[in-house]
């Protein structure tokens, strides 16, 4: 959902009326939110950081048979193309 306040821009216009003008102020309510959310993920790390090596890397393998068309995973793995396999992971995890 996107904010009320900043349309989801991080930033809005106020009035200045001690200065007569407007400015761009940022908003606090997506920054806290931000703050949350970064919190939230370093935590979630820590705790799934308990997992094993091999236990991990199987999700994400399993992650990207499943979303993968075959033919472009297989030239992958033909490759060995470890840089393509994890940009393929980072983006279709967002
Ligand atoms: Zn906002």
């Amino acid at each position: 959902m996107e904010c009320e306040i900043c349309n989801g821009k991080g930033w809005f216009k106020q009035a200045n009326y001690h200065h007569e003008v407007m400015e761009w102020v940022e908003c606090l309510d997506c920054l806290a939110e931000q703050k949350q959310t970064k919190d939230m993920v370093a935590e979630a790390a820590k705790i799934i950081s308990q997992t094993s090596h091999e236990r991990l890397s199987k999700l994400l393998a399993t992650f990207c048979t499943e979303r993968m068309e075959p033919t472009r995973l297989a030239l992958m793995l033909d490759n060995k193309d470890y840089v393509s396999l994890m940009s393929f992971i980072e983006v279709n995890l967002k």
